[in-house]
């Protein structure tokens, strides 16, 4: 296979559909972790496309969906300050924090800029020498290679008018937390390709060993995803429990040697809180001793405090795959990608926003 639409032909579907219904023999939950595959399953129809007897639940991988309030509100005060310059993905203007949001901070003068690339924000700063330029760095271990690497230029050349606000967060730990959940539903998970293309998959093992669940590393075309639907079901009716690879085009192993090196050097494993599932330990990024002088926490003194989510946001039940984004009482009425109340709705990535532009009409 080459071409993208040979990812998504039709016929091919068909059949891993009806390969999937002569293996089925009994009710199976399995839990896609990654929120650009709840975005394809929800496209293009794949959980319409299964036996009634698999139900696929939405995971929590979504970076914009699980950054907690206090980082929008750190971020928010950060971006207001007169002498800074604040960068960001364009994904998280659009977040709402307790009552407003960076859209809002750079609609009322404050110097907002949407970048594609850390590296930007360092080419910001050596224009800007007078102002503090920060990078507001979230993501999973995709994002945080070009993270790393942009502190690490930033020491190498003496720039320091650059900081960044760190929210990175790491995939397996979050798995295991869904997993230690008493009422958790998932038996089996697609792990997210990309993650796995950074990071491999070796430390994934251990989770698929103790709590007896398999892991299908899978990519995020319809056909990967039914591919790695039907290799996780295989399993579990076979009654095995192993982390196999259907991204094998994009992923080995030990994941990527360099991407690992440069995030080792610049970041350490730190506890970390999950919008809507609370702290997970040694389950995000924080900088490294040598690097702390980047840190715009540290640097700009930005002051820790508990915000709660809004009453009637279900956002932490449909992450951990308890909830479906329409079984929210606000869902579309109060709720939507114009007047977002959580953060799934605002992201691309999050369940609520693919329900809504996928779903709606059904439901
Ligand atoms: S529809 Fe809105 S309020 Fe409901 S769970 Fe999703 S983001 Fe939260």
């Amino acid at each position: 296979m080459k071409f993208i639409d040979e990812y998504r032909d039709e016929r091919t579907a068909q059949l891993y559909s009806r390969a999937l219904s002569r293996i089925v023999t009994r009710p199976w939950t399995i839990m896609e972790v990654c929120g650009g595959q709840t975005h394809s399953i929800v496209k293009f129809g794949i959980d319409e496309l299964l036996p009634s007897a698999v139900t696929l639940v939405h995971g929590p991988g979504c970076p914009v969906c699980v950054t907690p309030l206090e980082l929008i509100e750190k971020a928010i005060e950060l971006a207001s300050m007169q002498n800074v310059i604040f960068c960001s993905f364009g994904d998280m203007l659009r977040v709402p924090g307790e009552s407003k949001d960076l859209l809002s901070v750079k609609a009322a003068g404050g110097d907002v800029r949407i970048l594609y690339s850390p590296l930007d924000a360092l080419k910001i700063a050596t224009e800007n020498p007078e102002r503090e330029v920060v990078f507001f760095a979230v993501g999973f271990e995709t994002t945080a290679p070009a993270n790393a690497m942009a502190v690490y230029q930033a020491k190498r050349q003496g720039i320091r008018n650059f900081s960044i606000l760190v929210s990175h967060v790491l995939v397996p730990p979050a798995m295991e937390a869904i997993l230690s959940f008493p009422d958790t539903k998932v038996q089996g998970f697609l792990a997210a390709g990309h993650v796995c293309a950074v990071m491999g998959y070796v430390e994934y093992e251990p989770i698929a060993d103790k709590y007896k669940v398999p892991i299908v590393v899978t990519g995020f075309e319809p056909l990967d995803i039914l591919q790695g639907i039907y290799m996780c079901v295989r399993q579990l009716e076979e009654g095995r429990a192993k982390v196999e690879n259907q991204y094998s085009r994009s992923v080995r192993k030990e994941g990527n040697l360099p991407a690992r090196k440069i995030i080792s050097e610049i970041f350490r494993v730190v506890p970390r809180k999950w919008r809507g599932v609370g702290e997970i330990p040694q389950s995000g990024l924080g900088l490294q001793e040598a690097y702390a002088e980047f840190d715009a926490e540290l640097r700009f003194g930005v002051a820790g405090r508990t915000i709660d989510e809004p009453a009637e946001c279900i956002s932490g039940l449909i992450l951990q795959g308890l909830k479906k984004p329409h079984e929210c009482s606000a869902f579309g009425t109060r709720c939507t990608p114009e007047h977002p109340l959580g953060a799934t709705m605002v992201s691309s990535e999050g369940a609520c926003a693919a329900y809504y532009h996928y779903r709606r009409r059904n439901n």
